[in-house]
């Protein structure tokens, strides 16, 4: 097979067609010699915009492959590499106790599917609700406000992820094509196969629910069970390794191994954790705000027009570094989305962002972060997380409860308006106008604010006086690190942190890469 890199089509004639006649006359032959063709690239080319290109690379099988990759062989035109995902188990170790996974986030999930396809036959304990239900749970809250604290944007059946844009970019370096890996497992459980080879690929908060249902039942036709409403509340250690685990605080359950992939708003978890004197350490982490603008705005912007018919609505992504040399950047940003209030603890508030597949509201939102490490919050385990309780507790209080938000102009002067102005408000989950800079200490308000007016520079419009600010983002990633050793395992033998909460991921995709390494480390141990 012969892969063929740069080939470049208008975005409005990039059938399958043009591209293998682009291919082959890019190789010299006729576009009948091909006999088959895979798209294995695709990005978008939009530096002579509104003229946009995709860039597409391909792998072809033809006649006489051998003397055509003589004849052409450049960077461009190359044997195509075998790029596939491979491990074999080799444990040996007997266990007596099946596998236990923690978590259902994608982690959790991830690292089930695997052992199940492993033949480990885990069990799954997921503190949270079954999708459908926590569906409800969550509407319940963003219409009502009763939050159920086990049942919420964070918790439940698919984890944080499920109520989400549901991006899959990673910026982790993938030399085993783990990352490939999952999204063959997305495309098997139902996610458009096109995620494969798009260069942003996302799947959106609507499809996402179905297919984590589908992964779901394949871990159990393959012999794993889940337990839903069984939150892990203990743990028993004996000799430095795990014993047994307790449920709800009345149940105990016999375990040899078990994957944590409790997320990063497990909190009481950590706390736990802590009190068995398990190897943790704060990290660094980043909070902030999100912005929301008129989706047109970006589009323009990015595509040198307010609507495209064909790419849908445009994303960014930004970077700064401010006078006092702070890092500011733009995260989880979702085109056409909503602004969502993702709280998980009583009296606390936080945001986040999710967008269905169609990606078509009409305000584009992001999270605007500002890194801050140890030497701002503490060096204590729980020190990160108690700095992100106290914004979220302000949060809370500022916005009487619902999420508080402020028009740009009015956060840089200290004011508040009764009224939005040209921007129309997207959010899951009412709101009320406040002071924002009450929410942060003054460092992270000037971050904030100096980041906004460059990237005006960048995308015209994006420090508009009428853009809508929301508070406050605080889970953005862990505040800690459960320490593993080379073989995976945490400071108690048996116990395998695993995924965003552990500090081994940030996002989906590098949550559920984690999760498919911690597969292979219980592997390359245990036998099934
Ligand atoms: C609204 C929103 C939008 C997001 N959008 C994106 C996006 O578009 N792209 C992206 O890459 N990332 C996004 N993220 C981040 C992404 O969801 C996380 O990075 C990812 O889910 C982390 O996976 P995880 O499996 O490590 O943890 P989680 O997904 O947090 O899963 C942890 C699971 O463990 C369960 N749990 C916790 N404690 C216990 C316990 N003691 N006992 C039993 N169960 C427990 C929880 O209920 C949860 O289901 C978003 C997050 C949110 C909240």
């Amino acid at each position: 097979m012969i892969r063929v890199r740069q080939i470049i089509t208008d975005v409005y004639k990039s059938d399958i067609e043009t591209i293998k006649l682009l291919t082959s006359k890019k190789l010299g032959i006729s576009s009948k010699d091909i006999t088959s063709i895979k798209i294995n690239k695709q990005s978008i080319d939009a530096r002579r915009k509104p003229d946009i290109n995709y860039i597409f690379e391909v792998d072809v099988t033809c006649n006489s492959e051998e003397f055509i990759l003589r004849k052409n062989r450049s960077n461009d035109v190359l044997l195509t590499p075998n790029e596939k995902y491979d491990f074999k188990p080799t444990g040996k170790e007997k266990i007596e106790n099946r596998i236990i996974v923690v978590g259902t986030g994608p982690a959790g999930l991830f690292a089930a599917y695997m052992l199940s396809k492993g033949g480990y036959k885990p069990l799954i304990i997921e503190r949270g609700k079954m999708v459908d239900e926590r569906v409800k749970d969550v509407e319940t809250f963003w219409k009502e406000k009763v939050l159920n604290p086990n049942s919420n944007v964070q918790f439940g059946e698919g984890g944080a992820g499920t109520f989400s844009d549901g991006k899959l970019n990673t910026m982790v370096k993938d030399p085993r094509f783990i990352g490939k890996k999952v999204f063959e497992i997305f495309v098997e459980n139902g996610a458009d196969p096109k995620i494969l080879y798009m260069n942003k690929p996302h799947i959106g908060t609507d499809k996402l629910r179905d297919i984590v249902k589908n992964i779901r039942n394949t871990i159990i036709k393959n012999g794993g069970e889940f337990r839903y409403s069984t939150c892990l509340t203990n743990i028993n250690v004996s000799n430095n390794k795990i014993d047994s685990i307790e449920v709800n605080n009345n149940e105990v359950i016999k375990c040899d191994a078990l994957v944590l992939a409790t997320g990063h708003s497990a909190r009481d978890t950590v706390e736990m954790l802590l009190s068995k004197n398990i190897d943790m350490k704060a990290k660094p982490f980043a909070i902030g705000v999100r912005i929301q603008h008129p989706q047109k705005l970006i589009n323009k912007s990015q595509y040198g027009a307010e609507k495209h018919n064909i790419l849908g609505a445009a994303d960014y992504k930004l970077t700064y570094q401010t006078s006092s040399g702070r890092g500011v950047y733009t995260f989880c940003m979702c085109p056409g989305g909503f602004v969502v209030n993702s709280s998980s603890e009583e009296k606390r508030l936080a945001i986040n962002g999710m967008s269905n597949n169609a990606r078509d509201t009409e305000n584009a939102n992001s999270a605007l972060l500002v890194t801050i490490t140890p030497k701002d919050f503490g060096e204590n385990p729980m020190d990160g997380i108690n700095f992100q309780r106290v914004l979220e507790e302000k949060a809370y209080s500022l916005g009487k409860g619902l999420i508080p938000v402020q028009l740009y102009k009015d956060y840089k002067e200290g004011t508040i308006s009764t009224s939005f102005k040209s921007v129309n408000p997207v959010f899951k989950g009412n709101n009320n106008f406040a002071n924002i800079n009450e929410v942060f200490p003054s460092y992270i308000n000037e971050s904030l604010k100096e980041a906004i007016d460059a990237f005006g520079k960048k995308i015209k419009g994006f420090d508009n006086e009428d853009s809508i600010l929301a508070a406050v983002e605080s889970r953005t990633s862990s505040p800690v690190r459960i320490e593993r050793n080379e073989e995976g395992v945490s400071s108690i033998d048996g116990i395998y942190p695993c995924g965003e909460g552990a500090g081994y991921a940030g996002g989906i995709t590098s949550a559920a890469m984690d999760g498919i390494k911690v597969f292979e480390y219980m592997a390359t141990r245990y036998k099934s």
